[in-house]
C-alpha cells in the first residue's frame, strides 16, 4: 500500500525524503507542489514536479499516490453556487462553492455518510461509509475552480467523529507554504460531540466553531438530534462556554426551525435563557425538506423566522437569518448524493 502524500505534513516528508535517499529540502518543494499549486489535479502528478530530479519523481511514483478523486457531477445554481458530486474511489461526496462579496468559500465533506443519525440530514440516509482522510478534504479545496478565501466544515460527516483526519487537515490548509488560508476564516461544525470539544478547545487554534442546537431543551432538540441522549444540554452548553472562554472566539449555535416543533416565542425565550452571557451568535435556518424525508418537519414561514429572532434580539443575544443559497440545485447537506443513492442500481 502506498502512502497518500496529500495527506502528510512537511515533517513527514521529510521522513520520507530520508527513507528515499533524498535531502531534506526537497520535502517542503513536495509540500508547496501539491498544496499551493494544485498539483494533484494533473494526471501523473509526480511527472509535473519539473524542479525535482527525474530520481525522486520516479521515487515518489513507486511510493505514494494522490487521493483517488474525479468529479462526478457539478450542477451550477441560478446564483453562482456551485455544487460538485466527488466519485473518491468508489465513495461520494459533497463540497459547495459559494460566493460572497468578500471571496469564495467552499462547504467541504469530512466522512462520506454520517452516524449521528440526525433526522432531518440526508447525510445520515445509510449511515458512515467512510472517514475521509485530510487529503481528501484539501483535494475538496484544490479542485475547485476559484480561489477560496474560507472554509467552512459543513458538508456530509461530523468532522469530530473524525477528529485526528479533521485536525491534519486544517493543519495542512493553514500552512503557510501551502494554501495559507488564515484558521479565522475556517468554521467547523458539530452536532455537539463533547469530549472532543474540549479537546479542541485545548489546541486553542483560531478556528471558528459552530454547534448545532435545533432545540432550547433536550426534549425538543432530541426530535431532531439522537446524540442528545448521548450528551445532555447542560454538558453542551458548559463546553462551548468553556471554548469561547479559552479561544477567546465567538461560539456559533445552528437552530434549523420547524414549524411547530422548535420554532414559538417560547422556544425562543428558553434559547435566550441557554446561551445567556455566552460569547456567542445564533444562525436560525429554515429547515430544509430532505428528499425521501419520513418526518413531519415543516419549514417556519418568514414571519415566524422574523418573530423568533425578534425575542432573541430583545434579549440582546446576537442573531442572523442564514441567506439560503443554491436551493434550485439540492445544494443542502447531503441532498445530491442522497439523489445519487437513490438513482444508483441496486
Ligand atoms: N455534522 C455537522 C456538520 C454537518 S451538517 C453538524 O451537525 O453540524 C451542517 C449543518 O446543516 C448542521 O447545522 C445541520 O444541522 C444542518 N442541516 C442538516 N440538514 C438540514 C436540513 N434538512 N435543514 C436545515 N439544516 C440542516
Amino acid at each position: 500500500m502506498t502512502q497518500d502524500i496529500l495527506s502528510l505534513n512537511i515533517n513527514e516528508l521529510r521522513t520520507l525524503m530520508t527513507e528515499l535517499g533524498h535531502p531534506l529540502y526537497r520535502a517542503e518543494q513536495v509540500f508547496e507542489w501539491l498544496h499551493r499549486r494544485g498539483v494533484a489535479f494533473f494526471d501523473a502528478p509526480f511527472a509535473k514536479m519539473d524542479n525535482l530530479p527525474k530520481a525522486l519523481r520516479d521515487a515518489l511514483e513507486t511510493a505514494c499516490h494522490v487521493p483517488n478523486f474525479r468529479v462526478a457531477d457539478k450542477l451550477i445554481s441560478k446564483d453562482g453556487t456551485v455544487k460538485f458530486l466527488f466519485d473518491c474511489g468508489g465513495v461520494f461526496i459533497e463540497s459547495v462553492l459559494m460566493q460572497y462579496n468578500h471571496g469564495h468559500s467552499v462547504c467541504i465533506s469530512t466522512q462520506a455518510g454520517c452516524r449521528m443519525g440526525c433526522v432531518f440530514c440526508a447525510s445520515a440516509i445509510g449511515g458512515l461509509v467512510r472517514n475521509l482522510s485530510a487529503g481528501e478534504m484539501c483535494a475538496q479545496v484544490y479542485a475547485m475552480p476559484e480561489k477560496v478565501s474560507s472554509i467552512v466544515l459543513m458538508g456530509c460527516g461530523e468532522p469530530l467523529d473524525n477528529f485526528d483526519e479533521t485536525l491534519r487537515f486544517i493543519e495542512l490548509i493553514t500552512h503557510e507554504k501551502g494554501a495559507n488560508i488564515g484558521a479565522r476564516h475556517i468554521t467547523l461544525s458539530t452536532c455537539g460531540l463533547v469530549p472532543e470539544i474540549h479537546a479542541l478547545a485545548e489546541r486553542k487554534m483560531q478556528i471558528n466553531l459552530a454547534v448545532s442546537l435545533h432545540g432550547p431543551t433536550d426534549d425538543v432538540r432530541r426530535r431532531f438530534m439522537p446524540i442528545t441522549n448521548r450528551y445532555p444540554l447542560e454538558e453542551l452548553i458548559e463546553a462551548c462556554r468553556l471554548y469561547a472562554e479559552t479561544t477567546r472566539r465567538r461560539v456559533t449555535f445552528e437552530y434549523a426551525l420547524a414549524s411547530g416543533i422548535n420554532d414559538t416565542p417560547a422556544h425562543a425565550r428558553q434559547l435566550a435563557q441557554l446561551v445567556k452571557g455566552m460569547l456567542c451568535h445564533i444562525n436560525l435556518i429554515p429547515i430544509n425538506k430532505k428528499s425521501r424525508d419520513k418526518s413531519h418537519f415543516f419549514p417556519t414561514p418568514r414571519v415566524g423566522i422574523d418573530a423568533f429572532a425578534a425575542v432573541l434580539d430583545t434579549a440582546k443575544i446576537p442573531v442572523t437569518v442564514r441567506r439560503s443559497l443554491g436551493s434550485d440545485i439540492s445544494a443542502a447537506c447531503g441532498q445530491l448524493r442522497a439523489q445519487k443513492i437513490v438513482h444508483q442500481p441496486e
